[in-house]
């Protein structure tokens, strides 16, 4: 079995990876918080690690690997935006999270095994708290209960941090029923107006940290194979999530290899919605570009390096995609291999720290080999695993025909009747009429090819 490299964080190595039990590789990665919709840089963590559940699946088995993504919907954001809309919090949190399903599912992105909501999880949060006071790690304080960052000797040591820095970082509030400034909210009171829950501590609701840890503990256990995320959330968000989990487990580590991808940036300026430079995957899908060409320009850069985000990427993700469709489209006299598999140059690329644009290097070589074979098995061989190694990333499992016509299917029908009429106009020899509907059609932008097996069309020259 070909092995498998990851870098990682805690270590800040490449390193084999090895699951503890091959049969539930256990991954956690922190998702969304749905208080307004996620651009596009938000979907970078959900296509990255998408490609790692595949890669995983392919090589444990798709049954052996357990991946939860969770929800955050309890959030102080989602409580401003409410405020401020004055829509109810539900109603922000299930559009937030159907938008996220549907442009994270039109980028090809899979569901995760588990989908945990932070809502579904308050009472193992409550449960956690208690087992973190009962140990000395945590106390309450004013209807607030607080992590004591001094109680837990490795403190700083994941994020790599000073406890200067970590109090800058963090913006930690300076509160008199702190014990010490870095100490971090575990559960704070609600008024009346805000969401909450009831608990030995009074009426509150849990911080953003402890949502985490409780849900990872839930379902995938103390100790976990991959934890991922961005990499804005080392510090405070997974320092915090190991200090809750390792003090509330004996010591045990939280995850064994921890993975952060680099951001996406417009421009050189990260992008995000307080700089006001987002764009989201549904207003890329209204301008006509295609769900499969947002998720190859998202995967033409490594993972843990910086992506900048521009129209010229876009178009050179098209470009390359059309190329690869319509080699494709060529083998479509062919069927693949029924024991194909995925390129081993391809898996090789994935397995050196999911090296993505090496990944995508490979499907480029073997489609120039494909164009230049005229034997059939070898064309049925190439075409199996370009259509293999394509599933891994994600790509090219669309009908190639389709894909080069490009469009709506309601466009698609009424261009299909205008190339069928002007057949007709052909066949009764009124060229006239015949030439009028071509030039019509090339005046849209489609281009006409006849062939022995009649006419086919494809948008662009
Ligand atoms: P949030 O909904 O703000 O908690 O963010 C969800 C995920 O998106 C987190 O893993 C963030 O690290 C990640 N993220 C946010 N902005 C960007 C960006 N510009 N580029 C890449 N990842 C990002
Ligand atoms: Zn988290």
């Amino acid at each position: 079995m070909m092995t498998l490299t990851l870098h990682n964080t805690l270590t800040r190595k490449k390193e084999p990876f090895a699951p503890v039990d091959p049969t539930r590789v256990t991954m956690y990665v922190c998702g969304p918080t749905v208080y307004s919709r996620a651009h596009i840089g938000n979907a970078r963590p959900a296509v990255v690690f998408d490609v790692l559940f595949r890669l995983l699946r392919h090589v444990y088995g798709a049954n052996h690997v357990v991946y939860a993504r969770n929800i955050t919907d309890i959030d102080d954001r989602i409580n401003k935006e409410s405020k401020e809309t004055g829509k109810p919090i539900s109603e922000i949190t299930s559009v937030t999270t159907q938008h996220y399903h549907d442009d994270i599912s039109a980028i090809g992105v899979l569901a995760p095994t588990i989908e945990p909501f932070a809502t579904q999880h308050v009472g193992e949060m409550i449960a956690m708290m208690e087992s973190l006071i009962t140990e000395g790690h945590a106390y309450a304080a004013e209807g607030h209960v607080l992590f004591d960052v001094t109680s837990f000797y490795a403190y700083g040591k994941f994020s790599n941090r000073e406890k200067e820095d970590m109090i800058a970082g963090a913006r930690v509030e300076v509160a008199p029923y702190k014990k010490n400034p870095g100490d971090f909210v575990l559960w704070k009171p609600s008024s009346d107006d805000l969401p909450g829950w009831d608990s030995p501590w009074g009426r509150g609701r849990p911080g953003w940290h402890i949502e985490c840890s409780a849900m990872i503990e839930k379902h995938l256990g103390e100790t976990i194979d991959i934890h991922g995320g961005g990499h804005d959330l080392i510090f405070p968000h997974h320092e915090n999530e190991v200090a809750q989990s390792t003090c509330a487990h004996g010591g045990a580590p939280l995850a064994r290899h921890w993975l952060h991808n680099g951001f996406l940036s417009v421009n050189a300026d990260k992008m995000s919605k307080s700089l006001g430079n987002i764009v989201t995957v549904d207003q890329l899908l209204a301008a006509g570009h295609n769900g499969e060409t947002i998720r190859f320009a998202l995967l033409s850069a490594q993972y843990r390096q910086p992506l900048d985000w521009t129209q010229d990427l876009l178009a050179q993700a098209k470009s390359t995609l059309d190329r690869l469709y319509g080699t494709l489209d060529n083998l479509s006299d062919v069927d693949m291999a029924d024991n194909a598999t995925p390129c081993p140059n391809v898996l090789s690329a994935l397995s050196d720290d999911l090296n993505t644009p090496r990944a995508l290097a490979e499907l480029s070589s073997l489609c120039k080999s494909a164009n230049t074979s005229s034997e059939d098995s070898e064309r049925a061989s190439l075409k199996g695993l370009l259509l293999k190694s394509g599933g891994l990333l994600g790509l090219l499992q669309q009908d190639p025909e389709s894909w080069l016509k490009g469009g709506s299917n309601e466009d698609d029908t009424e261009i299909d009747a205008l190339v069928d009429a002007r057949t007709t106009a052909r066949a009764n020899k009124d060229f006239a009429e015949s030439d009028r509907i071509r030039d019509d059609l090339l005046a849209r932008g489609i281009t006409l090819e006849d062939g022995p097996d009649g006419t086919k069309w494809r948008r662009g020259g």
